[in-house]
């Protein structure tokens, strides 16, 4: 199989993870996915990314997509609406991600490591800031892709060995950024013996193949980013640009989370909130209006710009 990196212009795409009911923060760090893209005329690609299986549940998958589609935002490619580059479910891209862990191993860029197996299952989601865990000690660094052979029945994962050199990207929303993955994470995961890849090589595989241009997603994902960057380089594509939009706080000071029901998209529809009162306040909170101005996505097309966010965390108000 042919893994050919696609390059649209602008291209964007919404990611969620059907592991809970979206909320507040969500919404609006979709909102500014959708709005990058489509402010200079780029597609926009819904991609619902389920891997990790012991977390991921169908109906979730469902309701994400009612909960964007409530608050106004659309895509071109997608479950429910097809595409050229599907499937859009990560679930069943297997094959694809099998390809890509081939030519790592091909490579000799992963070696196979036989640590605990709950870091190894950790692995299938995203790392979102609270649970980025320590620094890989490089226990199982001093093997070879081709020393997997003789694990026989011992159950391993495939970790990528990390360059010992700073990698550098200009964030769309952040500015230039400077991270050394080697101290900060080390050696990571890319995916378990015969049991699929993790978050960062589907992540990188779909962005890359899908023809994403633009990554634009919460700030607790800036960790994952210079790993993403290598997989890229290791797989002789050009990253897309990143922008990470800080996150979103409760009234209480912390991060929005998703067990809080109250903040939840599907508790504010069903208890029935204007959706465009809450784009108003959204909008105002990127910068765009001054006043809450009931209103869709597509009315801030043309007033959107990225390099204008507010860089501090939003407080997100009751409904
Ligand atoms: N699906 C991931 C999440 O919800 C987002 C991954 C990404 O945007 O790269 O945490």
């Amino acid at each position: 199989m042919e893994l050919r990196q696609d390059v649209r212009p602008a291209c964007g795409r919404l990611a969620p993870s059907p592991t809970g009911g979206l909320h507040l923060g969500h919404a609006r760090s979709f909102l500014i996915a959708w709005l990058a893209s489509r402010r200079d005329g780029g597609t926009v690609v819904m991609r619902i990314e389920d891997l990790d299986s012991s977390r991921a549940r169908p109906e979730a998958a469902a309701a994400a997509l009612v909960d964007l589609k409530w608050l106004g935002l659309d895509w071109d490619e997608g479950p429910d609406v097809g595409g050229p580059r599907g499937p859009y479910v990560q679930s069943r891209r297997s094959a694809i991600y099998d390809e890509a862990l081939a030519r790592l191993k091909a490579a000799d860029l992963v070696y196979p490591c036989t640590c605990t197996r709950a870091d190894v299952e950790r692995a299938a989601s995203a790392p979102h800031a609270e649970d980025e865990g320590p620094t890989y000690p490089g226990v199982c660094a001093g093997r070879s892709a081709s020393d997997a052979l003789a694990l026989g029945d011992r159950p391993f994962g495939w970790r990528f060995r990390v360059p010992k050199r700073l990698v550098e990207w200009d964030d769309l929303v952040l500015g230039p950024r400077v991270l050394d993955p080697s101290r900060s994470g080390g050696d990571f995961l890319v995916g378990r013996n015969g049991r699929g890849v993790s978050y960062q090589l589907a992540v990188t595989v779909d962005d890359a193949l899908m023809g994403v241009a633009r990554v634009v997603r919460g700030d607790d994902l800036v960790a994952s980013t210079p790993r993403q960057i290598l997989l890229y380089r290791a797989l002789g594509w050009t990253p897309p640009r990143f922008g990470h939009v800080p996150l979103a706080i409760g009234p209480d000071g912390r991060r929005l989370a998703k067990r809080d029901d109250s903040i939840k998209l599907a508790t504010l529809r069903e208890r029935g909130v204007d959706p465009r009162r809450l784009i108003g306040e959204l909008a105002r909170s990127l910068g765009l209006a001054r006043a809450r101005v009931a209103s869709s996505p597509v009315d801030w097309i043309d007033a959107f710009d990225l390099a204008k966010l507010p860089r501090q965390p939003w407080t997100a108000p009751r409904f």
